[in-house]
């Protein structure tokens, strides 16, 4: 029987802990192929070195990932469509912004049989309304995907702290399980439910709540106000996500990556990060340069988020039941003033 041979589309923060993550599990394993090959979007070093080949010769992400070997068997490979040539199994971590052109160019260049994974973070928005990324690959690339999201800070899981992650799937169980089997650690405990749109928009939501939180943090608001921000945007999530898809589930905001997502993201997260710095300029300094100041290439999913969110609320005339996502996405573009956090969500309605 042939074995499963996994590629990573990506190789971010998040991507390489992903690529390590799976590379453990597939050496000298019966079903899966040793080799993981992990695409790089290559980048010249200061050095004059090119991304990829010290990636290959360190066993290091060095930009992205400094300090921890990936495993012998991650080879990085820049060009994309070599990386997935061969494989069935895909692994989709990218920032969300990039997808749709990576779609179009993987279009006919991949197995009609591989299976794919997102553990992107993120949505597009179309005419028609909200396009989730996993839906994104399945209308662009034809085939079926799964999502994986969770409470899980990259380089916490680097170095091997213990955490949960949820899986979240559409039809197949079975293939939900060979995925759970391709990420499964010790130290990464993974369960599956059943409600893909669920999962997925509780990976996604959560960043613009991790904005919030961030700002209140930057006007030393203290942790009573920060808590309530997080409970009020928790609850904002499950209003929306039960309003776009009424499919989605309860339960599934008490897995991972619902309710403990919301709470790492908002103790210890990039989007926090900036969004606290933001406020303390006093929103003199834009997101776009406390990004590049603050986090050395990785990317922000907050703030496109809040603007995607927004557009989906403006466009259904929802944007007051929503107080918490709406004044986020005001407060990054600088109509509202950082304070309008706490003064309009507090007096969120009932939505839910
Ligand atoms: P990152 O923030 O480290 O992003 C930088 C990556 O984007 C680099 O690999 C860079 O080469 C690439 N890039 C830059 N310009 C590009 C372009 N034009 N086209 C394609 N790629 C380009 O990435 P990450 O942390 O791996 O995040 C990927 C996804 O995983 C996001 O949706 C994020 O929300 C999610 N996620 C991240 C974490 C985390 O702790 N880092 C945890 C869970 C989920
Ligand atoms: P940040 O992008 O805000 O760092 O969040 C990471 C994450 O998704 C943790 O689960």
């Amino acid at each position: 029987v042939e074995k499963f041979r996994v590629s990573v589309v990506g190789s971010g923060n998040w991507g390489s802990v992903a690529a390590k993550l799976v590379a453990s599990n597939t050496i000298g394993h019966p079903f899966f192929h040793d080799e993981v090959r992990m695409w790089v979007f290559e980048e010249v070093l200061p050095c004059g070195e090119k991304l990829s080949d010290a990636i290959n010769r360190t066993n290091e992400n060095v930009k992205y990932l400094n300090g921890v070997k990936l495993g012998k068997n991650v080879v990085a490979d820049p060009d994309l469509e070599n990386a997935v040539r061969e494989a069935n199994m895909l692994v989709f971590v990218t920032p969300h912004q990039f997808m749709k052109g990576i779609c179009k160019r993987l279009g006919g260049k991949i197995r009609s049989d591989a299976e794919g994974i997102s553990l992107i973070k993120g949505m597009e928005v179309k005419k028609e309304g909200p396009c989730m990324i996993s839906k994104l690959i399945t209308d662009m690339l034809g085939i079926n995907c799964c999502v994986l999201m969770g409470a899980n800070i990259a380089n916490e899981i680097a170095f091997e702290k213990f955490s949960e992650a949820t899986i979240g799937y559409k039809h197949s169980k079975e293939v939900a399980q060979r995925w759970a089997k391709l990420f499964s650690q010790s130290y990464f405990l993974i369960s599956a439910v059943q409600d893909i749109e669920g999962v997925e928009l509780c990976g996604t939501l959560k960043n613009v709540v991790a904005i919030a939180a961030g700002l209140v943090d930057g006007l030393d608001m203290g942790n009573n106000t920060k808590a309530a921000i997080m409970r009020i945007g928790l609850r904002e999530m499950r209003a929306l996500s039960k309003r776009l898809f009424s499919s989605v589930k309860d339960s599934t905001f008490f897995e991972s990556c619902g309710v403990a997502d919301v709470i790492t993201t908002c103790l210890g997260g990039r989007n926090r990060r900036v969004a606290e710095a933001f406020a303390r300029t006093g929103g003199k300094k834009s997101f776009n340069e406390l990004e590049a100041e603050l986090l050395q290439g990785q990317k922000l999913q907050g703030v496109s988020t809040a603007k995607e969110v927004y557009d989906v609320l403006s466009h259904r005339g929802w944007q007051g039941l929503f107080p918490l996502l709406t004044t986020v996405h005001k407060i990054c573009i600088g109509l509202l003033p950082p304070s309008a956090i706490v003064e309009y969500s507090e007096h969120a309605p009932n939505c839910s």
